[in-house]
């Protein structure tokens, strides 16, 4: 995961057991659907954030994580708890 640029993570309980849009709206190709089982992130590292997964789950199943869009809250409370350790 260190080379990732994001973090691709899917709610195993939204996601459709039927559906595959996501694996095929991926361009670099890294999430996969097994026959008999749920899509997972093969290949985490090579996600380029372009959120067309995201884009095409009808569940809002997927969600891809940049440091860009770490919600502000969590920002705070980062910066909030590392002057509490000083
Ligand atoms: S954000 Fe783009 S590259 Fe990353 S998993 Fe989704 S579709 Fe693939
Ligand atoms: S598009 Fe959404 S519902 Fe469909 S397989 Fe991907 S994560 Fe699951």
């Amino acid at each position: 995961m260190d080379n990732a640029v994001a973090t691709v993570a899917i709610n195993a309980e939204a996601c459709s057991s039927s559906c595959d849009l996501c694996v095929a709206s991926c361009p670099v190709d890294i999430l996969r659907k097994p026959e008999h089982g749920s899509v997972y992130v093969a290949y985490p590292d090579d996600c380029q954030a372009c959120f067309l997964c995201e884009e095409e789950c009808p569940r809002e199943a997927i969600r891809v994580t940049t440091p860009a869009r770490v919600p502000m809250i969590d920002v705070v409370y980062a910066q909030s708890s590392s002057e509490k350790g000083r």
